[in-house]
């Protein structure tokens, strides 16, 4: 593989999300779609994770609740290359507790390139693209210039 790119395999590992006000969404679309997400690994924030499970009936990785961290765990896996897709229905209606866990969370995506739908319209296009079916090769964005960047020392 060339330097800069990375691979999702056809399994792809999935970071499942929601918002209380977003979670009726969420499993419902969770639902409808479970034979598409049988294909695939999931893991989810801590409650949204229990719902899923219930709702697909199937035991999947789940990380602690957004507020206490979780956000921040999924955050981790996606620098550390563990997750590929994220489904992540955020309330743009309502402040958070863990406002800023959430914007990093959705910062971090970006910058490592991920494909995320924050929402059920985008979430139905992204689970029915060819891409899901496949091996998914993709250029990473290039950091070098920031990682090699001059750092003045006094
Ligand atoms: P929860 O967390 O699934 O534990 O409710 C979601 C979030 O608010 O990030």
């Amino acid at each position: 593989m060339k330097e800069h790119m990375r691979r999702f395999e056809k399994e792809k590992k999935i970071a499942l999300i929601a918002h209380d006000n977003k979670k009726k969404d969420l499993i419902e679309w969770a639902t409808y779609n479970k034979k598409a997400l049988s294909k695939h690994t999931l893991v989810a924030t801590g409650t949204t994770g229990k719902l899923i499970e219930k709702a697909l009936d199937r035991k999947i990785k789940k990380v602690l609740s957004g507020p206490l961290g979780g956000d921040q765990q999924i955050g981790a896996m996606i620098a550390s290359g563990d997750i590929d897709i994220i489904f992540f229905f955020f309330d743009p209606m309502e402040a958070q507790p863990h406002d800023s866990d959430v914007k990093a969370l959705l910062r971090l995506a970006v910058a490592w390139n991920l494909p995320m739908a924050c929402d059920r319209t985008t979430a139905d296009f992204l689970i029915t693209s060819k891409f899901m079916q496949e091996v998914y090769e993709y250029r990473l964005p290039d950091y070098t210039h920031y990682l090699t960047r001059n750092i003045e020392q006094s």
